[in-house]
C-alpha cells in the first residue's frame, strides 16, 4: 500500500470512496489500449496506475483492447500487448476482454436511446456536421435531419445496421444539445458505416460504434468503479457521464478520473509517430532499441522494474509536464548496478604487446588466468576465470603518443594498470607508412600479478583488456538520443524534424572476453568502464549498449543546484 499519510489524488479518491461505501468498497480498474500498434513507455505509467491501484486496494484491472476501429487493429497487436504488460510484472485477468464483445449490447441500448428521442440518423456528409458544429464562442447549427420522428430513426438505424447504405452515407447522433459550451456534447456521432474487416468480429458488422459511445458502456458493464485515463479526456467525461445517465445500468455508474500523460525529453509517446519513425525507415521495427516501445526498451536492455520504479516515483499528477530521459535512466542504471555482471570488451581495439611476456616450455606464450569477480554488488554472483597473455586489446583512446593535460591512461614511460592482471609501462609504438599507430609495445612487472605492486607504488589509471589469443569478435552498437531536441518538434510543430542523424553507430570487429559467448541472449552485462550493454535476444554476439555509466541526471541536478 502507498503512504497512507501521502497518497497521490486519485489514491486519495479511490480511499474516500472505500470510506463513504461508493462502490460498496470496491475498486475496479481496467486498462483500454487499441490494439493498432506497440505498447510504448507512456503506457507503462498508465499500467503502473490501473494496475497498481487494482493491486494495492485489493481490486481487479481488466484488460480491454478498445478494438471498435476495424481499419487499424490488428490480432497480432493484442498479443504483444498482453507480453509487454506480463513483462512489465502485472497479470491481466482472464477472459481479456474487448470492447467488441459488447457490440451487440451497444447496438441495443443505441436503439433505446432512439426510442427515447436521445438519438436521430443524420444524412448530412461529414464536413456539414462539421461546420454545423460550430466552435468555441460560436453556437452550433442543428442538423436538418435532427428532429426525425423516432420511428423513422429507428427503422433507418436498422437499415444502417443492415447494410443498406453506402461507407459514409449516415451516422447515428446523440441528440443532446448544439449550443453546449462543451463542444463534446453538441450532438456526437455514435455510430459510423463502415464496410470493413473487423480482426474478432469479421463482417458481422457495417457500423461501428465511436470511442466516446463504446467507452463508458464497456465500463459499465464490466462493473469498473475508477475509470482512469489521461487529461485530453477531460472534456469527453461529460458525455461519458451524459450517456451513463440515460442508460439502464447492470451496476453502479463508473467515474472517470484524468491523470497527466507522461511525456519524456527526446522523445516521443505517440503511437502514430512511432509509426512514422518505422514507415520512414527512421528505425528497423518497433523493438528498435531506439524506440520507447517496451519492445525497444526492453531489447535495449532496461529492465522492467527500472520502467515500474520510475513511474511509480513520478507519481500521478494533474498538470502535464515532461520527465528527463536523464531520470529515467538513472533508474535503470541503479537497477543494471545491482544485477548486471562485469565483464571486459574492447570496443575499437588497439594491440599492447608485452615484450617481456614470458614464453613457456612448450615454445607457445604463457597463458595467465585471473580469478574476477562477477559482480562487486552481488558477492553471490562469484567469479570467472579471464586469460591473459603477451599479447591483449586494448581500447585505443586509452593510448596516447603525446599525452594532452589531464590524460592519465598510457603512454610511452608512463605505467597504468590492467585491470586485475598487471601494472605495464609503456616503451615504444609501431606504425603504418601512413603513421598511424598498429600496436603499443610496453613491459609488465611480473610482481604486480593481481594489480598491485608489493611496494605499494601507485598508478593513475586502470584500464580493460582482452587477450588476443582468447578475444572473440563481437558487435557493439552504441546508441543517443533519436531526437536532438529536448522537446521533439518544439521549433517546426513536426518532431521529425529534429531526428539526431547519429543515433545509432554500429562498431563491428571488437573484442570481448570469452565468457561474453556465453552470455544468454537479452542479458545485460556491465563491459567495464564503457556501461551497460544488452546481448541481442536473436543474434549472438550483437551488443546494444543500454546506458553508460555515468549518472548524468546527478549532474544535472548538481547543476539546478538540488
Ligand atoms: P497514442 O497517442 O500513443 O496512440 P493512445 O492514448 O491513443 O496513445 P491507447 O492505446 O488508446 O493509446 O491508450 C491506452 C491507455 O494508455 C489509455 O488509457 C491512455 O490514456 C494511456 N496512455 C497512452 N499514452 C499515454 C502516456 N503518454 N502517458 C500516460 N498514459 C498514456
Ligand atoms: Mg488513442
Amino acid at each position: 500500500m502507498t503512504e497512507a499519510a501521502n497518497p497521490d489524488f486519485i489514491r486519495a479518491l479511490v480511499h474516500r470512496d472505500n470510506e463513504q461505501g461508493t462502490f460498496g468498497g470496491r475498486v475496479q480498474t481496467r486498462f483500454p489500449p487499441e490494439p493498432n500498434g506497440y505498447l510504448h513507455i507512456g503506457h507503462a505509467k498508465a499500467i503502473v496506475i490501473d494496475f497498481g491501484i487494482a493491486r494495492e486496494f485489493g481490486g481487479v484491472c481488466n484488460l480491454r483492447l478498445d478494438d471498435t476501429n476495424p481499419d487499424t487493429e490488428e490480432a497480432e497487436y493484442v498479443d504483444s500487448i498482453i507480453s509487454d504488460i506480463e513483462w512489465l510484472g502485472f497479470t491481466p485477468p482472464e477472459p481479456t476482454l474487448h470492447a467488441s464483445d459488447y457490440f451487440g449490447q451497444l447496438y441495443d441500448w443505441a436503439e433505446l436511446l432512439i426510442g427515447k428521442g436521445l438519438a436521430y440518423v443524420d444524412d448530412s456528409d461529414a464536413e456539414t456536421i462539421s461546420a454545423e458544429r460550430g466552435g468555441y464562442g460560436q453556437p452550433g447549427v442543428e442538423s436538418a435531419f435532427r428532429n426525425r420522428s423516432p420511428e423513422e430513426n429507428l427503422d433507418l438505424f436498422r437499415r444502417m445496421r443492415a447494410g443498406e447504405f453506402p461507407d459514409g452515407s449516415r451516422v447515428l447522433r446523440a441528440k443532446i444539445d448544439m449550443n453546449h459550451e462543451n463542444m463534446q456534447l453538441r450532438d456526437p456521432i455514435m455510430y459510423r458505416i463502415r464496410r470493413a474487416h473487423h480482426y474478432r468480429t469479421g463482417d458481422e458488422w457495417c457500423i461501428y460504434p465511436t470511442y466516446d459511445w463504446a467507452h463508458g458502456q464497456s465500463d459499465a458493464i464490466e462493473g469498473v468503479t475508477h475509470s482512469l485515463c489521461t487529461l485530453e479526456f477531460q472534456d469527453n467525461r461529460a458525455l461519458y457521464d451524459w450517456y451513463l445517465e440515460q442508460l439502464p445500468l447492470p451496476s453502479d455508474r463508473p467515474r472517470q478520473t484524468e491523470f497527466a500523460r507522461l511525456e519524456i525529453t527526446h522523445t516521443v509517446t505517440s503511437k502514430r509517430r512511432l509509426r512514422r519513425l518505422l514507415e520512414d525507415g527512421v528505425v528497423d521495427g518497433w523493438d528498435d532499441p531506439r524506440m520507447p516501445t517496451l519492445r525497444g526498451l526492453r531489447r535495449r536492455g532496461y529492465p522492467a522494474a527500472a520502467i515500474t520504479e520510475f513511474c511509480d516515483y513520478i507519481g500521478v499528477t494533474k498538470s502535464n509536464s515532461r520527465q528527463s530521459i536523464e531520470l529515467l535512466e538513472s533508474f535503470v542504471r541503479r537497477e543494471l548496478n545491482r544485477t548486471a555482471q562485469r565483464r571486459m570488451g574492447v570496443t575499437r581495439p588497439l594491440k599492447l604487446i608485452l615484450d617481456d611476456w614470458p614464453v613457456g616450455d612448450d615454445g607457445q606464450p604463457v597463458v595467465e588466468w585471473f580469478e574476477l569477480t562477477n559482480n562487486p554488488e552481488n558477492p553471490d554472483d562469484g567469479t570467472r576465470r579471464v586469460p591473459f597473455t603477451g599479447e591483449l586489446w586494448i581500447e585505443s583512446d586509452d593510448f596516447a603518443e603525446v599525452p594532452p593535460p589531464k590524460f592519465f591512461r598510457l603512454s610511452p614511460g608512463r605505467e597504468v594498470r590492467l585491470r586485475g592482471a598487471f601494472l605495464v609501462t609503456a616503451t615504444g609504438v609501431d606504425k603504418d607508412e601512413a603513421g598511424n599507430i598498429t600496436a603499443v609495445h610496453a613491459t609488465h612487472d611480473p610482481e604486480s600479478r593481481g594489480g598491485n605492486a608489493p611496494d605499494g607504488r601507485r598508478v593513475k589509471s586502470t584500464m580493460h583488456w582482452v587477450s588476443a589469443a582468447h578475444a572473440v569478435e563481437a558487435t557493439v552498437v552504441l546508441y543517443d538520443r533519436l531526437f536532438s531536441a529536448e522537446v521533439p518538434g518544439e521549433r517546426t510543430g513536426e518532431p521529425l524534424d529534429d531526428l539526431n542523424p547519429n543515433s545509432r553507430e554500429v562498431l563491428s570487429g571488437c573484442k570481448v572476453e570469452p565468457a561474453l559467448a556465453d552470455t544468454p541472449a537479452g542479458e545485460v552485462v556491465q563491459f567495464e568502464r564503457l556501461g551497460y550493454f544488452a546481448h541481442d535476444p536473436r543474434e549472438p554476439l550483437l551488443f546494444h549498449r543500454t546506458v553508460g555509466l555515468r549518472d548524468e541526471w546527478a549532474n544535472i541536478q548538481k547543476r539546478q543546484g538540488k
